[in-house]
């Protein structure tokens, strides 16, 4: 037997999931985004310029794509260990965004606010857990070419509201924060690094390496020591310009005239590089939904991304992700499966020998050609095992053909749920049902 591979999934029920992806498609069509679809294969170099060198991402959990005609692969096999570089260095996405800016400067595109939504897997190699999965999916809604802070406010409006008013998902919170400019973070990342050095022996080792190489990443470290000790760090918020100060206040008053609940959470900096100004994360606070990893929706704005990924100028953006496993997990969690999509009334053809089987046939392409969900039951021998079989496929009509129905131009119709029996003519079926 071949085991999938570890850290992926097999989906054998969609129903939920798919439920989720249709209504946020519905949600986010009303907002006025549009769906696109990029490439699972991706330049390695798209990413490190995008998400930077330093980031876990880029340095550890790559998934690195090589042809098996690549001269590197057939030298390592026939055991030399030299590797040769390749010609292009290929990847699995880890994340959508940066796809997705690529296509955004790759087509040209000039008509902005340029508005829209993807979904799809994402590959990152990470130990698995709970919620957390080497093969994810992601929902990435991005609005590129759009500078106002209040496009911010409207945009976490319209999770909120999916969140909430949509999904009906309880036990969340929305977690806010403002990493301000480029120019507000190389001054607050001075003041940072002062307040860690003078705290050097309290931190743990990935924290001393972080603070040399990108010292606001230290606030994503797990150790509950750091934790403590930054909750007396300075914050950007203290550092930042005027006009910084002014649009995050702007922000914050937004969000209260739209009635969207947030905290401030002045650590929150999130894994990426190409954030800047607002960033934000939609977490469960339900201890029972997601455990250790919490945060089912995620993003900010990251106003250098373009040029980044080789745009002749900066498009101001904001951009979000939604853990499609996450979300699926806390909607189960909380029994609240009314998202999940419903079936249509299935009608069972039963020909009761194989004399009949042409027949049957015959009807369930006419069921078919009127959109109605049919199947049949040809591999039965006994009258009662197939309505056996047509109960367990969860049929609410059973249409039965023996040689009476045959001879007659009949057939009788079962209501499975009430057990009533109409014998009608062929012709006048749909009606019936
Ligand atoms: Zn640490």
């Amino acid at each position: 037997m071949i085991s999938r591979i570890k850290g992926t999934q097999d989906f054998l029920n969609l129903s939920v999931y798919n439920g989720i992806v249709s209504q946020a498609k519905k949600h986010f069509i009303e907002y006025h985004f549009h769906e696109v679809a990029t490439p699972l294969i991706e330049p390695l170099d798209l990413f490190k310029r995008s998400l930077g060198l330093e980031t876990d991402v880029v340095s550890k959990e790559m998934y690195l794509v090589i042809p098996a005609n690549d001269p590197s692969t057939s030298l390592r096999e026939s055991g030399n260990s030299e590797i040769l570089v390749t010609h292009e260095k290929m990847c699995l996405r880890p994340e959508l965004t940066a796809s997705i800016m690529r296509a955004f400067v790759n087509a040209g595109i000039q008509d902005t606010p340029w508005k829209v939504f993807s979904v799809g897997p994402a590959f990152r190699h990470e130990r698995p857990q709970k919620g957390r999965y080497r093969q994810f999916h992601q929902m990435s809604i991005e609005v590129i070419g759009s500078e106002s802070v209040l496009q911010d406010a409207l945009f976490l409006a319209m999770f909120d509201s999916f969140f909430s008013n949509v999904l009906k998902l309880q036990g969340y919170a929305l977690l806010i924060n403002y990493v301000g400019t480029r120019e507000d973070r190389a001054e607050y990342q001075k003041v940072l690094k002062k307040f860690l050095e003078k705290n050097i022996t309290a931190l743990c080792d990935l924290c001393k390496h972080r603070m040399n190489t990108n010292s606001m990443r230290v606030f994503d470290c797990k150790q509950q020591s750091c934790q403590e000790l930054y909750k007396n760090a300075p914050t950007i918020i203290d550092t930042m310009c005027q006009e910084s100060a002014f649009e995050w206040q702007q922000l914050k008053n937004m969000l209260e005239e739209l009635s969207v609940s947030y905290s401030v959470k002045p650590t929150l900096v999130r894994g990426l590089d190409y954030y800047n100004k607002t960033v934000f994360e939609f977490v469960s606070i339900d201890s029972e939904g997601l455990g250790a990893q919490n945060t089912f929706c995620g993003g900010g704005r990251y106003n250098t991304l373009a040029t980044a990924v080789g745009a002749a100028k900066d498009y101001p953006s904001i951009g979000a992700a939604m853990g499609m496993e996450r979300l699926q997990l806390l909607l189960e969690a909380q029994g609240a499966l009314q998202i999940q999509e419903i079936e249509p009334a299935l009608c069972v053809v039963i020909p009761l020998g194989v004399e009949q089987q042409p027949l049957a046939l015959h009807i369930v392409q006419m069921l078919h050609a009127h959109h109605k969900c049919a199947d049949i039951i040809l591999d039965k021998t006994s009258i009662k095992s197939m309505f056996k079989a047509a109960d367990k496929m969860g049929a609410q009509w059973a249409i039965l053909l023996g040689a009476d129905e045959q001879a007659s131009g009949t057939a009788t119709i079962k209501n499975m749920i009430t057990g009533n029996e109409t014998k009608v003519a062929q012709r006048d079926i749909i009606e019936h049902l």
